[in-house]
């Protein structure tokens, strides 16, 4: 049988070429210490040799060697291996690094969600009557007491909370107006802008005020038949002074009530602790504050200032929540039982008072003092050949809440000529070391480092002595 074009394989310069290509499987097998899925694998030799076996139809004299395409696979295969997800050491000083995971949880959590995950639980089933039983009903009380509501309860993340709210009471045109100040329609971290969110919920924006002023007027006049709620977003991640108005809660509640329609409280970080305890004066206003004002709803993430996983807290008017649980779309956002587990045990530790088991707040709460012995400790250890030393230092709490708190920090700085490529062999430690560069300077906040990681830390700083 004869192709169409006539021409035998042997003839086609391309098939020629593409001889000279090594073989998948002579690649795979130098590969097989690879500690990857085999068709991972296999994906990316499979794509070099391709790239290959198209660059050789131009340049027929330098045929491909084997070795260097096992070596250039193996560069990839190690690039890849290194983007799994796994612990890195947050050396950056910003405690709720949205990057990095935010919230890292406490012992009791991660051990909740564990056994959660490795076993059958009661998550719809009543063990008391043997009958099925609300989800997560204990948390959502505790949730509900430790955000001062008549009822709480949670989805995926803020953001679902938020579109949740917005789906119930202002998806059904005409009442779909959404009165909000000009002054919130900020974006929070990537991908998370206020107005986009409304209209992908089936809002219209009603804005009202100016950037930097909106007074209850405004807000008065903005009211008409089309208006299905008032939302109010806190500016978390920025910091506006100076010239600026914005009505209370209280006074947005009491114009709420009189004109029939809900307001709403986005507070995204949700501290339920006054944060003025952080020696700053910057006040993270609480779900408890902010419900107990009058507002109708309140929104917060669990994996910011609370500390606990992913997810997204509603907590207020019962009726309200009811309302919101019964929507078809939250069964689409709903949490998992892992997450269910892990929150739990988060939440029971805050109502416990019990908040030294919470990563985020002793990381919060340690002295200077501490911090700098421990620096000290692992200078120490790297003997005199180590170009590092104790340098004072400032960290954040980050998570887009309170920006103007500095928390006075400690760094081990790390003194060489090419701090990029310094901060790129920390970073190919294992576990990977993120620090920061400032003045061309390498370091290392300790205040965001767990103490259990200064000997991997210290070991990571050592091999970069060595080598
Ligand atoms: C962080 C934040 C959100 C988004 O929260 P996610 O839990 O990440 O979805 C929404 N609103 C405000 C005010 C926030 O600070």
């Amino acid at each position: 049988m004869t192709r169409s074009n006539g021409k035998s394989q042997t003839q086609d310069p391309a098939l020629a070429s593409a001889r000279s290509v090594p073989a998948v499987h002579r690649v795979i097998e130098l590969l097989k210490d690879v500690d990857l899925p085999r068709p991972t694998v296999l994906a990316v030799v499979r794509r070099r040799l391709n790239a290959l076996r198209e660059g050789l139809s131009n340049d027929r004299a330098h045929p491909p060697v084997l070795s260097a395409v096992v070596e250039a696979a193996r560069v990839e295969l190690r690039e890849l291996q290194r983007r799994r997800i796994a612990p890195v050491i947050n050396a950056t000083g910003i405690i709720i690094h949205t990057n990095l995971g935010r919230s890292p949880l406490s012992d009791r959590a991660a051990e909740a969600a564990m056994e959660a995950a490795r076993n059958y639980v009661n998550l719809e089933y009543d063990s008391v009557t043997g009958e099925r039983g609300g989800r997560a009903a204990y948390l959502e009380q505790n949730l509900a007491l430790l955000c001062g509501g008549e009822g709480a309860t949670l989805v995926n993340n803020c953001a679902a909370a938020l579109v949740l709210v917005l789906r119930h009471f202002a998806a059904r045109p005409p009442r779909n107006q959404v009165v909000i100040s000009r002054g919130e329609l900020v974006q929070i971290g990537g991908g998370f802008r206020v107005p986009e969110i409304l209209e992908s919920a089936g809002a219209t924006l009603r804005e009202v005020g100016t950037t930097n002023r909106t007074n209850l007027d405004d807000y008065l006049r903005a009211i008409d038949d089309g208006t299905a709620m008032i939302l109010r977003v806190h500016r978390s991640n920025f910091y506006m002074g100076g010239f600026v108005e914005t009505p209370t809660t209280g006074q947005l509640a009491k114009l709420a009530r009189e004109r029939d329609v809900p307001l709403v409280e986005d507070l995204g970080s949700g501290a339920t602790f006054d944060t003025t305890t952080l020696g700053n004066e910057e006040r993270e206003p609480t779900p408890a504050q902010s419900l107990a004002a009058g507002a109708d709803l309140v929104t917060i993430s669990g994996d910011k200032l609370l500390g606990g996983p992913q997810a997204g807290i509603i907590a207020g008017s019962a009726r309200h929540i009811a309302a919101l649980k019964r929507e078809p779309l939250f069964r689409a956002l709903r949490c998992e039982k892992l997450v269910l587990a892990a929150m739990q045990a988060t939440v029971d530790a805050l109502l416990a008072e019990k908040t030294d088991e919470l990563p985020i707040r002793r990381m919060m709460n340690v002295s200077v003092d501490e911090l700098r012995a421990r620096a000290e400790r692992i200078v120490a250890a790297l003997g005199s050949q180590a170009r590092a030393a104790v340098a004072d230092s400032e960290a954040q709490v980050g998570g887009g809440s309170l920006p103007r708190t500095v928390l006075p920090s400690i760094a081990i700085e790390l003194h060489n000529s090419d701090p990029e490529a310094l901060a790129e062999r920390l970073r190919a430690a294992l576990p990977p070391v993120i620090g920061y560069i400032t003045e061309g300077r390498v370091r290392l906040d300790l205040r965001t480092v767990f103490p259990r990681q200064d000997e991997q830390l210290a070991a990571a700083l050592a091999a970069l002595a060595v080598s």
